[in-house]
């Protein structure tokens, strides 16, 4: 008998699996290269939490009723316990999701260079595979780091990018 064939299936675990994977990926190869692995192994979960996404969802909607759409998009999350997200897709090259009680930023303490690896990874992978392109994803700002919300900003990667550049200069005190 062969192995069980692979199907998209959702499982509930823990929240501090975040905690856990961070801690142990953290050992193994250090700070940064766990924060790419967690953002990688967010995207591939993501990428494929999109067939859950579509059930009960026509492609209509997802198409041409915006409204429709982010506000299944923050009843997916919120049913899975990920937290309550807030949407703004106002500007024209950027979007936010915001959350005060996002699961990701569970921590026992603040660490000014903590963020929602996973979730960002999740988010991009998601929207990329709805939107059948490349979504990029940023946390601009995040629970764990000790700022009110976590705040992911989303957008085709060059938005994404000039966003990204904008807030090293303003983080950088010396920049002119
Ligand atoms: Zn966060």
């Amino acid at each position: 008998m062969g192995p069980p064939v692979m199907t998209p299936s959702e499982i509930t675990v823990p929240a501090c699996i975040f905690n856990a994977l961070r801690n142990e990926l953290g050992n193994i190869s250090g700070k940064r290269s766990s924060s790419k692995l967690l953002q990688k192994i967010g995207y591939r979960a993501g990428s494929s939490a999109s067939t859950m996404f579509k059930e009960g969802l026509d492609s209509e909607i997802l198409e041409t009723r915006q409204a429709v759409f982010w506000a299944h998009l923050c009843d997916f999350f919120s049913r899975r316990g990920w937290g309550k997200l807030v949407v703004n897709s106002d500007h024209p090259k950027l979007g936010f999701l915001t959350s005060n009680d996002w699961a990701e930023a569970m921590t026992a303490e603040v660490d000014q260079n903590a963020s929602c690896c996973f979730s960002t990874g999740f988010i991009s992978g998601l929207l990329s595979e709805i939107a059948g392109s490349p979504v990029a994803v940023l946390e601009t700002k995040c629970r764990a780091r000790g700022d009110t919300a976590c705040k992911f900003a989303f957008g085709a990667e060059r938005a994404v990018r000039e966003l990204f550049g904008q807030l090293l200069v303003e983080a950088d005190p010396n920049a002119t």
